[in-house]
């Protein structure tokens, strides 16, 4: 590219990756400077990967939490039980249950705790009240707000990148002034969360490989 300054290399929502070449540059240097980033470049694909497809559920594969690729390691403890690791996360696999059985069921506490907290935190900046959260487990949707102030939200939220989880929280809150997805709507989360379409991008892209 004539306008370029510098190589610059792009991994593809699909893992396809993009060199830019730089006015001056070759495509024998291009080669090296993508041998440089290999690693970066790897990471990138299996980020990608992960968040386009459903966990395999198996010792050894990745999921997303907060947005960052965890393993997930699947052992015994010295009490003798089954146990799976992901991320800072340990949980207790009773009996016969598989490890999405379990790893789902965790999922659920931590967003009890981790988006209430964050829900309510938001609601207090912003003024507003909320008259009751329930944590689901939707296929179709990451949250909702009733006319009375219910708000429900998606456990898988806890999975996404933080900025992009507080979209969902803040674009909740905000049906609490406007029960609709008006103009006016979405001026309230433009002030709310300027990124706001990073983040709705962010969702069409990688959202449904959460599901
Ligand atoms: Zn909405």
């Amino acid at each position: 590219m004539r306008r370029a300054r510098r190589y610059i290399v792009r991994v593809r929502p699909d893992g396809t990756v993009r060199v830019t070449i730089p006015r001056g540059g070759s495509s024998a240097e291009a080669a090296r400077f993508l041998h440089r980033h290999s690693a970066w470049i790897a990471s990138e694909r299996a980020r990608v990967h992960a968040a386009s497809v459903t966990p395999a559920w198996t010792d050894g594969a990745t999921m997303m939490l907060r947005g960052e690729l965890v393993t997930m390691e699947v052992g015994v403890d010295t009490r003798g039980r089954r146990v799976v690791r992901y991320g800072e996360r340990t949980v207790f696999l009773n009996g016969a249950d598989d490890l999405r059985v379990g790893i789902e069921a965790d999922l659920r506490a931590l967003a009890r705790d981790e988006l209430g907290r964050r829900l309510h935190a938001f609601a207090a900046d912003h003024g507003l009240r909320i008259s009751g959260l329930t944590i689901r487990n939707q296929r179709s949707r990451w949250g909702s707000c009733s006319r009375a102030g219910r708000i429900a939200l998606n456990y898988r939220l806890v999975q996404m990148p933080p900025p992009v989880r507080d979209y969902v929280l803040l674009h909740e809150l905000m049906h609490l002034k406007e029960q609709n997805h008006s103009r006016r709507f979405w001026r309230l989360v433009e002030a709310a969360c300027p990124d706001f379409r990073l983040a709705e991008r962010w969702l069409r892209r990688h959202g449904p490989g959460l599901l």
